[in-house]
């Protein structure tokens, strides 16, 4: 499995060793403990709000508060054109100059660091240092290409070099890639590329963060998450939720806050408050981090199952993509986004390697059911090993099941993969298709599964066609698990990505409701589980709703569990589906919510 280092991955495990400067520290806890920001409250620990304080809105995709500097992260721009070198010596110091900042730097960083995370950094500065590196990067200044393209050239060659010896040296291919990107900006004079590691810990400002960014980010130094574009139901704001990272999308001018400004950032209600003063002292640290270790890492083993009020059995699946996700006392995991374990990766993971990262997390599950999803690719999840080709609207394009068309042997493997960790593993293992929209392709899905050995198979409702036909698609599978985030997004035709048409992605639009009813009554006929395992999930009062319009399980990040769980059990089946009548019927979400509230 790859990990990029300079990302903010195993780099980021240094925050445990940072000190923060005096007045950078930051703080974390639930809106619950804090309070909640806004342009009348300051939260405790942030001291006064100063007359130069302002308030960025947005919307609030992960829950908790946060007050911390902000440290705005860039992306890598394109290179200028290539341009004659007038003074040779001049161009070759500059470009060696940056390499030697670069390995300075790595170095440095490694000397924070402990284990693995110190062993790749070192081993990184050493390729920084290599005199081949350099050489190479002379002999192309001597051959006239200006600095910016050498380092360039040079760094790309020793990446194929890397690529070619495949396994472990491919995967450190990306790492090589990032240090080219922050060489050519030194050189350039531009601001260094990445997530930033400013050596405290700090509230991450950006104008979008890929999901492959998001997944490895370090919760210990990234405070919150704030970002100018994404959506509710981006897997950025997933992941987010999933690390119990504050986060807020959609907030307009974030960028423009200035590097090491003191920001309170209130995730449940979208705002940034903008040169508040610093959190108060470094005492604080400790504290924080537990009140997010108490929120990330809840043993589910007190709760027992799902169920409602009268004893209507719900079960309650954990939404997973990396065993950061895992939680113990779990009833098994409804979705595992098998896409996240294997994000930005340029070469495909071998059946090995695969076999290897299922049968780890199928382990984590002992005696439990484990939903498996394979490769959910496309639109914003881009895996470029599959090398899909650019499309001029990615989340209508090869997504999903669909790139199984251009790659059948991808899709093979991925099966034959998890199949083997299957039968290795001590719990029950279910596999579903993504983006699944004709009862055709069910069929195929599911022969291809079943020739694998694989025996519970399922998919997906995440297109309005697939909830229409949900019975036809039941005629070829076992199972089905309604997707509220795509489902909402083609519904509605707003994309999830989008933080300007909150309302239109909001899971109560009755004419979602409408749909999964559809989908969970085909399965009620069919004597098969359909479940929910989209964001909808998560949210207690809805997942009454849900279970009142007949599905029967939900699955969500583990820190929901607790909340859904005592939302169902303080009601009876019947009460849910009173609830969910009401809800169907309404004019419009905020109608459907408000009637939910009030019974
Ligand atoms: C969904 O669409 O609701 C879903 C669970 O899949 P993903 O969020 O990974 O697209
Ligand atoms: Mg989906």
């Amino acid at each position: 499995m790859s990990e990029r280092v300079l990302g903010g991955g195993a780099l980021g495990e240094s925050a445990a060793l940072a000190v923060a400067p005096a007045g950078q520290v930051g703080e974390v806890g639930t809106a619950d403990e804090v309070g909640q920001v806004g342009e009348v409250r300051a939260a405790p620990g942030a001291g006064p709000q100063t007359a130069a304080t302002s308030v960025l809105s947005g919307v609030g995709v992960s829950a908790g508060t946060a007050i911390g500097p902000v440290v705005r992260m860039t992306s890598p721009e394109p290179l200028p054109p290539p341009r004659p070198v007038a003074d040779a010596a001049a161009e070759r110091s500059a470009a060696e100059r940056a390499v030697a900042e670069l390995a300075a730097d790595l170095a440095a960083r490694a000397e924070r660091l402990s284990g693995e995370a110190k062993e790749i950094l070192e081993a990184l500065a050493m390729i920084a240092e290599d005199p081949t590196l350099g050489d190479d990067v002379r002999r192309r200044v001597a051959a006239g290409t200006d600095a910016p393209h050498a380092l360039t050239e040079a760094f790309d060659a020793q990446a194929d070099l890397l690529r070619e010896g495949g396994g472990y040296l491919a995967e450190r291919a990306a790492d090589l890639e990032d240090l080219r990107d922050r060489a050519v900006a030194a050189v350039l004079g531009r601001p260094i590329p990445g997530i930033p590691d400013p050596g405290h810990p700090f509230v991450l400002v950006a104008a979008d963060l890929a999901p492959a960014d998001t997944a490895n980010l370090n919760p210990d130094q990234v405070l919150a998450i704030v970002t100018e574009r994404g959506g509710p139901t981006s897997h950025t704001a997933i992941l987010a939720r999933g690390l119990g990272i504050p986060a807020i999308v959609a907030a307009a001018g974030a960028t423009g806050i200035a590097d090491g400004t003191n920001v309170a950032v209130d995730g449940t209600s979208g705002t940034v408050t903008v040169g508040v003063e610093p959190a108060a002292n470094s005492a604080d640290v400790p504290h924080a981090r537990a009140t997010r270790a108490a929120r990330t890492q809840v043993d589910l083993a007190d709760l027992g199952p799902g169920h409602t009020k009268d004893g209507h059995p719900v079960s309650l699946y954990l939404n997973i993509g990396s065993m950061k996700d895992v939680r113990t006392g779990a009833q098994g995991a409804g979705l595992l986004r098998t896409e996240f374990l294997f994000l930005g990766r340029k070469d495909s993971p071998s059946r090995a390697e695969q076999h290897a990262a299922y049968l780890e997390l199928f382990n984590a599950f002992p005696g439990a059911r484990v939903v498996i999803r394979t490769l959910d690719a496309g639109a914003d999840k881009p895996l470029p090993f599959l090398a899909l080709p650019d499309e001029e609207n990615p989340a209508l394009g090869v997504r999903g099941l669909r790139t199984a068309r251009l790659r059948p042997e991808v899709l093979d493997d991925q099966l034959a993969a998890i199949a083997s960790a299957a039968e290795a593993a001590a719990c029950e293992v279910w596999v579903m298709a993504p983006m699944v929209a004709t009862p055709a392709e069910a069929a195929d899905f599911a022969a291809r599964a079943r020739a694998h050995g694989l025996q519970h198979v399922g998919a997906m409702v995440e297109i309005p066609a697939a909830a229409l036909r949900a019975a036809r698609l039941l005629e070829h599978l076992d199972f089905l698990s309604i997707g509220t985030n795509d489902l909402g997004q083609y519904t509605m035709a707003a994309d999830r990505q989008d933080g300007r048409l909150p309302d239109l992605l909001d899971p109560w639009q009755p004419a979602l409701l409408e749909l999964i009813a559809l989908a969970a009554e085909a399965g009620r006929a069919a004597g098969k589980p359909v479940g929910v395992c989209g964001e909808a999930a998560a949210d207690p009062r809805l997942a009454a709703v849900l279970v009142g319009l007949g599905v029967t399980s939900l699955s969500m990040a583990a820190a929901a569990v607790p909340a859904v769980h005592a939302e169902l059990s303080a009601r009876t089946l019947r009460e849910c589906r009173e609830l969910a009548e009401q809800a169907r019927d309404a004019l419009d979400p905020a109608q459907a919510r408000a009637l939910a509230s009030r019974s």
